[in-house]
C-alpha cells in the first residue's frame, strides 16, 4: 500500500502549521480520497487560468485556482483523478516569510478547481498567495483581510465592474483596474455571456456596426462541460487574470452566467421550469468552480447561496445581493428602444405586493442588517438598476425596463421605505447590467401622482468591461436626462466605477475607455461625483 505513507505525510504537514496560524483547506480535516494521484504528470503549465481571491474576512479570505494545462481541450489536459495542490501565504511578494501554507484537493468533480478558505491571518493587512503542483508554481496573487468589525477605518477604495462579453471587446478596463489602488472589486455579474454574436468581422450592436474583437470557441452552453469551456476561455484573458491577482473580489452573478433574463426557475424562452433547472444547476456549478467563493456558496442541487455581507470596520457595511435567483418572473415585453434595449409599457401588476426581486428571506436579512448597522456608510451592491427610469421607444412612447427594479416596484418601495427609516443619508447603491454609466438620485415614488420627490439614496451604475463594444457615446443621453430629472449623468462607453470612501464623503470616478475593439485603449475620467454623508443624492466633483 504505497498510498498510506503518503497520506501520513500529508496529515503531518497539515497538522504542522505554525503556532498561532490556522489554515483550513477543503475538505476540512478529511483524509484525501483513495484515488488521489500523488505524482501527477502534467503535460503543460497547469495554472493557465490564473489565481484569484475573494470574500475577505478579518482573519482570511478565499484563494482560488484551477488546474487546466490545456484549457480548450476536453478534460483540459488533466487525468481523471483528484490531485493535491500546495498553497502558501506570505507577507511579501518574494515569499521570504511564509506565514501559513497547506494543501488542498483538486477534484475532477469540480473541474480540478481549488478553493481554500484561509484563516488565522491578521486583520486589515495585505497578503500574497501562490499555488504549487508537480514542480509548477502559479503566478502570485495579492489579497487583503478585512479590518475588525467596528475598528476605525478612514478610507476605503474599490472598483465596481462587470458585463464582460468576450466577443464585444478587449478587457482593457480590467487592465486598468489591475493598476488601481483598490481594497476590493465588486463584480455585478455577466462574468460570461452564454450568447454567441452573429457576423463574421462585424457585430451589429444597438443597430450600429462594430468590428468583432474576438470569438467564443464553443456554441451556446447548456451542459456543465459547455459552461466550463466558456469560463476557461474568459479566464484565459491576461487582463482579467491581472485584476483578480491584484485584489480580492466580491462576486455576484446576474443573468448571462446562466441565460439572458432568467428569473428564478424561468428562462426567457418558456422552457419548462423543471427542465430549465438542469441548465441552471450546470451553470451554477461552473460558476462556483471558477470563482473565489466560500464553501457556503457551493451549489446545493440547483441552488447556491450568494447574498452576503461584509463589514469594513466602522466605515462601511456592504450588502451583496442576489436579485436573480429568488425573483418573480418578468412581466410583459413589447417594444425596443432605438438603441435596441428592451422596454415595456408599465402595467399595474409591476407594483403588485406579491412580486419580489429579492425573495422574503433575503429582504429580511438586508433590512435587519441595515437596521442594526452603525457604520458610517452602507453599500448595497447589486445587479440591476434601482432608479426607476422612463425610457422611450422608437415611436417616442414611454416604457420601462421590466428586468430591473422597475418591474418589481413594491420591492423597490419597501427597500426605499426601509432605508429612509433605518439609515437615512448613509446608503449608497452600486449596480450594473445597463452597459452604460448612470449616476443619479434614487427618488421615492417618483412616478406616483402627487408623490413626494424625496431623495432616499444614490445609485452609481457601472457600465461594462466590454459588452456593447466601443459604444455610442452620448446617444440618448440628453433625452434620458430630460425625461428623468433624477439622472445626473449617463454615457455609453466601456469602463468601470472607482469609489473612494472617507468618513464624510463617498467619491466616485466614472472611468471610460475610448475603444475596446482594439487592445490598449485609453482610459479617462468621464465624470466625478460625490455623496455627502447625511445628504443622499449625487453632487458634482
Ligand atoms: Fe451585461
Ligand atoms: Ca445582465
Amino acid at each position: 500500500m504505497a498510498l498510506l505513507p503518503f497520506l501520513n505525510r500529508r496529515s503531518l504537514i497539515r497538522s504542522g502549521l505554525g503556532a498561532g496560524v490556522m489554515a483550513a483547506s477543503w475538505p476540512l480535516h478529511a483524509a484525501w480520497p483513495r484515488n488521489v494521484d500523488a505524482n501527477p504528470r502534467l503535460p503543460d503549465y497547469p495554472f493557465t487560468l490564473g489565481v484569484a481571491s475573494g470574500d475577505p474576512a478579518p482573519d482570511g479570505f478565499v484563494i482560488w485556482t484551477r488546474l487546466a494545462p490545456r484549457p480548450a481541450e476536453q478534460h483540459y489536459g488533466m487525468a481523471r483523478a483528484p490531485v493535491i495542490v500546495g498553497w502558501e501565504i506570505a507577507a511579501d511578494d518574494n515569499f521570504t516569510t511564509i506565514l501559513t501554507k497547506g494543501e488542498a484537493l483538486a477534484s475532477p468533480e469540480l473541474a480540478h478547481s481549488v478553493h481554500v478558505d484561509v484563516t488565522g491571518l491578521a486583520p486589515d493587512r495585505i497578503y500574497f498567495y501562490r499555488f504549487h503542483i508537480a514542480g509548477h508554481t502559479s503566478t502570485i496573487g495579492r489579497s487583503r483581510t478585512l479590518p475588525m468589525p467596528g475598528a476605525r477605518v478612514d478610507r476605503l477604495r474599490f472598483a465596481v465592474a462587470g458585463c464582460q462579453h468576450y466577443e464585444h471587446g478587449y478587457y482593457t478596463a480590467w487592465q486598468h483596474i489591475a493598476q488601481e489602488p483598490v481594497d476590493f472589486v465588486f463584480h455585478y455579474g455577466d462574468y460570461i455571456y452564454e450568447t454567441n454574436e452573429k457576423g463574421a468581422d462585424t457585430l451589429t450592436i444597438q443597430d450600429h456596426p462594430f468590428p468583432r474583437a474576438r470569438r467564443h470557441n464553443n456554441d451556446e452552453p447548456y451542459s456543465l462541460d459547455d459552461y466550463r469551456q466558456r469560463y476557461a476561455q474568459y479566464k484565459s484573458d491576461p487582463h482579467l487574470q491581472a485584476a483578480h491577482a491584484a485584489a480580492p473580489f466580491w462576486l455576484s452573478f446576474d443573468d448571462h452566467e446562466v441565460d439572458n433574463d432568467w428569473a428564478d426557475k424561468w428562462d426567457q424562452d418558456g422552457t419548462p421550469p423543471e427542465v430549465f433547472l438542469f441548465r441552471r444547476a450546470a451553470a451554477f456549478q461552473a460558476y462556483y468552480e471558477h470563482m473565489p467563493l466560500r464553501r457556503s456558496a457551493m451549489p446545493d442541487g440547483t441552488h447556491m447561496h450568494m447574498f452576503r455581507g461584509a463589514q469594513y470596520g466602522d466605515l462601511m457595511n456592504t450588502f451583496i445581493l442576489d436579485t436573480r435567483q429568488y425573483r418573480s418572473d418578468q412581466i410583459g415585453e413589447d417594444a425596443r428602444l432605438p438603441g435596441g434595449e428592451k422596454l415595456s409599457r408599465m402595467v399595474p401588476e409591476a407594483a403588485s405586493p406579491s412580486r419580489t426581486i429579492m425573495g422574503a428571506p433575503q429582504e429580511a436579512w438586508l433590512f435587519d442588517g441595515l437596521s442594526r448597522s452603525s457604520a458610517r456608510w452602507n453599500l448595497i451592491a447589486h445587479q440591476v438598476m434601482l432608479m426607476h427610469l422612463t425610457m422611450r421607444g422608437k415611436d417616442g412612447s414611454k416604457g420601462y425596463n421590466m428586468d430591473r427594479w422597475s418591474g418589481y416596484l413594491d420591492s423597490r418601495r419597501r427597500l426605499l421605505n426601509h432605508i429612509d427609516k433605518a439609515c437615512p443619508g448613509n446608503v449608497v447603491t452600486v449596480s450594473g447590467d445597463a452597459h452604460r454609466h448612470y449616476a443619479g438620485d434614487v427618488i421615492h415614488d417618483e412616478q406616483a401622482p402627487g408623490a413626494r420627490r424625496k431623495i432616499i439614496t444614490t445609485e452609481f451604475l457601472g457600465t461594462s468591461i466590454s459588452s456593447g463594444s466601443d459604444g455610442m457615446g452620448d446617444l440618448n443621453a440628453a433625452a434620458q436626462m430630460a425625461d428623468n430629472p433624477c439622472l445626473k449623468a449617463t454615457i455609453d462607453r466601456r469602463g468601470y466605477v472607482l469609489c473612494d470612501v472617507d468618513r464624510d464623503a463617498f467619491h466616485t470616478d466614472l472611468k471610460v475607455i475610448d475603444r475596446v475593439t482594439v487592445p490598449d485603449g485609453a482610459v479617462s475620467s468621464f465624470a466625478r461625483f460625490s455623496v455627502e454623508r447625511g445628504k443622499p443624492g449625487v453632487q458634482k466633483g
